[in-house]
């Protein structure tokens, strides 16, 4: 797994907020005080945990990308 900055990004319309990002990547998610989830920081390392939450998200509100060729790293079927 490459060790490229990615940025992580949630769908504030489709988040229901249940949390399960945050707990599956504590280091890169949080639910925020509106009860949705949010990216602690602009950019994250790349992680199996990361990948797991983004293609968890009962939604699939969640997207990591390639911070600097924008490619679509997780969620991938
Ligand atoms: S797993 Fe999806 S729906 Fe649940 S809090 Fe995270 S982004 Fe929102």
């Amino acid at each position: 797994m490459s060790t490229d900055p990615v940025v992580v990004t949630v769908d504030q319309s489709r988040c229901i907020g249940s949390g399960l990002c945050a707990r599956t990547a504590p280091d890169a998610l949080t639910l925020a005080p509106n009860g949705r989830a949010a990216p602690l920081h602009p950019t994250a390392t790349p992680s199996p945990d990361l990948t797991e939450a983004a293609e968890m998200c009962p939604v699939e509100a969640i997207a990591v990308h390639h911070a600097t060729t924008g490619e679509l790293l997780a969620p991938v079927w």
